[in-house]
């Protein structure tokens, strides 16, 4: 499932490729990918002629403003939810099997560029945001979320606040979106382990020193995966295509059974609130 720095990672993406772009129609192959709004003729009827302008990224999701041809400014919200993917594509390129929504660009005289969203699960969403409109009215989720983990919002006191004597797992507090947006299993799991903190360690058990080494540990991880270019399992990649290298330098996701980098022993793997949580039984002690 893409997590923060692969949602950022097509973000750049994004503003690399789509910029100035006029959207001059499209084709939704499926129509609940179209959280809003009801139909897909009006979500593409709300973003013909419309320019895009930048892109954004909240927690996981993708929001981008775009320029109306009267002036006015609407935007484009994505989800990639476990298998989204926007491929920045040639008009004639065959068709991905799990096409779901076509947006045809166009600028100055090249009018041969599509924005594509495959989607194999189905689960990712897209919203047209309708001029003057505030995002969280339309956009599922986007009230709920927590600080930015690299923004300056993140700070140790708002982090201690929401973890304060609250007796649930810290993984599962930082797979809450409302107490850090974006965060997901790889990257809790490798924060913890360079924290030294047990998945399973009860919130309210953790000392201030020790959420302030984990707060920055979250900061790490997201910001060292960011720069090479994310990771990918199995569906995620870069808006051309090109794959994640993160994978290669994770600690401790995805690696049970192999030995722990830092001390040699066996990684584990637990299920934890119905997710796969990895873990140094040694480096991460049970307090
Ligand atoms: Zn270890």
């Amino acid at each position: 499932m893409p997590e923060l720095p692969e949602v950022e990672t097509v973000r750049r993406g994004l503003e690399a490729k789509t910029l100035g772009y006029a959207i001059e129609g499209g084709e939704v192959l499926l129509d609940r990918t179209v959280a809003y709004p009801e139909t897909s003729a009006a979500f593409l009827g709300g973003l013909a002629g419309a320019t895009f302008r930048q892109w954004r990224r909240r927690g996981k999701y993708l929001l981008s403003d775009l320029d109306r041809a009267d002036g006015t400014r609407c935007g484009l919200g994505v989800h990639l939810r476990m298998t989204g993917q926007l491929l920045w594509c040639n008009r004639a390129d065959p068709l991905q099997k799990h096409t779901r929504v076509r947006l045809f660009l166009t600028r100055d005289d090249d009018t041969t560029r599509e924005l594509r969203f495959v989607d194999t699960r189905t689960f990712g969403q897209m919203w047209w945001i309708p001029p003057q409109v505030a995002e969280p009215t339309i956009v599922t989720g986007l009230q709920k979320l927590g600080p930015e983990p690299l923004s300056a919002k993140f700070t140790t006191e708002a982090f201690a606040a929401a973890l304060a004597g609250r007796k649930r797992p810290i993984k599962t507090a930082l797979l809450d979106q409302a107490i850090v947006a974006g965060v997901g299993n790889i990257y809790a799991d490798e924060a913890l382990f360079l924290s030294g903190i047990r998945s399973t360690t009860l919130c309210k058990d953790l000392s201030r020193d020790r959420i302030d080494k984990l707060r920055h540990n979250v900061v790490r991880v997201l910001e060292d995966s960011i720069a090479l270019g994310g990771t990918t399992f199995s569906d995620f990649t870069g808006v051309t295509g090109t794959n994640g290298r993160y994978g290669g330098v994770a600690r401790v996701y995805n690696r049970s059974g192999d030995p722990c980098h830092d001390c040699g022993t066996t990684i584990e793997r637990i299920r934890l609130a119905g997710r796969s949580a990895h873990f140094c039984p040694k480096c991460q002690p049970e307090t």
